[in-house]
């Protein structure tokens, strides 16, 4: 396809107005959406009225008279659309690993008796370190499996199966709803980290039969760097789990300053200390980016973009670089993923070239496309860019394979 083509079809594009709601640098693509979104334009503005206003103005009135106390509840509500869950099965807390540790901790609680925390080999480093130190806290154990041996390891000893919806590096999809299915068969309780789904693929966590989930706030939801995670307790199981960092915002009544914890129902007990009002202003900015786009308009763009993609770097480069995402896009999640030996310094050859994805090692170059800012031409512009460092292995250069700290 030429950039020309891929023109049109963005003049075509029912989302193309939504790039509007993003600050984008000129001369830049940006792929990496799927690691840190980019900064929508109302968050400056929210960030300073909630700093100058409301912090400074109305000092810690703010609480009650700007209703930060609400905030956690009230900008998860706005997800519930985005995520497929009921507005009073959300919250925003924490971060994601804090998010897992709590929902983990309680689910193995909740199934006493079950010694296993299922996992698979090669999840998210923080999702595995996380039950790991859990297994020892509450002596249980840590089985992470092959990635498609999961739904066969699911026994009675099994107390909970922990999964990332959408792989970081491959993109591959778990089949939520047949992993539920087989854990409710055994008994056992399911945790999914969405972190790398919210807001790139449509979710249904209630009609597919979710327990309990966590995401983060700062790839797709465009919340800001470090923004907090949001947690999803299904309904129907509120009652029976409990936190397992009890604080006093998660108290029924914080502001009685008794000395026994009480747990505030619904998902309020899940909050343990004050929430970072500054954070959550901006991540209110980030999924109000959201509104009036549908989930299934946004899913479908995004595996137009992903197989452009995959099409035009297959037809550029495909002798020099290997497609490590599943080829069939109903089976990836947002990003794509290829495999270089010396993916680290194409990769930085291509930022220098304005062409920003991530690396992960060992040797995967991983492009992120967000539906609701990334372009058809910047997917032809970055397929353009990457045969050329290839053809003319610009990549070879020391200043190229320095690692940085953060990949
Ligand atoms: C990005 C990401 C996280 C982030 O965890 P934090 O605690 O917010 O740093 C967790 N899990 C997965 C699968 C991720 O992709």
């Amino acid at each position: 396809m030429t950039l020309d083509e891929a023109d049109r079809l963005d003049a075509a594009d029912p989302l193309a107005s939504a790039r509007e709601r993003f600050c984008l640098p000129d001369g830049v693509i940006y792929l990496d959406g799927n690691s840190l979104g980019a900064l929508p334009k109302s968050a400056p503005s929210a960030l300073a009225t909630t700093a100058e206003r409301q912090w400074g103005a109305d000092l810690i009135a703010s609480w009650n008279k700007n209703r930060w106390i609400d905030w956690p509840v009230e900008i998860a509500a706005k997800l519930a659309r985005i995520v497929g869950a009921r507005p009073n099965e959300l919250l925003i807390a924490d971060s994601t690993s804090v998010c897992l540790f709590k929902l983990l901790a309680a689910a193995v609680r909740a199934r006493p008796g079950r010694r296993t925390i299922l996992s698979h080999r090669a999840n998210f480093p923080t999702d595995l370190y996380v039950a790991q130190g859990l297994a020892d806290m509450l002596a249980v154990e840590v089985k992470a499996v092959a990635p498609d041996e999961v739904l066969d390891a699911i026994d009675g000893d099994t107390a909970v199966v922990s999964l990332t919806h959408v792989d970081y590096r491959s993109a591959s999809i778990y089949d939520m709803r047949a992993i539920n299915e087989a854990a409710h068969e055994a008994g056992a309780l399911t945790v999914w980290d969405l972190s790398h789904s919210a807001g790139a693929v449509e979710l249904d966590l209630g009609g597919s039969g979710c327990d309990l989930a966590v995401g983060c706030g700062y790839k797709y939801l465009t919340g800001g760097p470090g923004a907090p995670a949001f947690i999803y307790v299904a309904e129907r199981l509120q009652d029976e789990l409990a936190n397992p960092l009890q604080g006093w915002m998660g108290h029924a009544e914080p502001f009685a300053f008794v000395d026994d914890y009480r747990p505030a129902s619904g998902m309020l007990k899940f909050l343990t200390g004050t929430p970072s009002v500054l954070s959550l202003a901006a991540l209110d900015a980030g999924i109000t980016t959201f509104d009036g786009i549908s989930m299934s308009d946004i899913e479908a763009k995004s595996r137009k973009l992903s197989q452009l993609f995959v099409d035009e770097v297959e037809a550029r480069s495909g002798n020099e670089v290997r497609l490590a995402s599943p080829r069939d896009p109903t089976q990836r999640g947002s990003h794509v993923v290829f495999a270089h030996p010396e993916g680290y310094a194409v990769m930085q050859a291509l930022i220098a070239r304005g062409v920003i994805g991530d690396f992960r090692a060992p040797d995967l170059m991983r492009f992120g496309f967000t539906p609701l800012y990334t372009r058809y031409v910047d997917v032809v512009g970055a397929a353009e860019i990457l045969a050329e460092i290839l053809a003319s292995r610009e990549w070879d250069q020391p200043r190229f394979k320095a690692r940085a700290k953060v990949t």
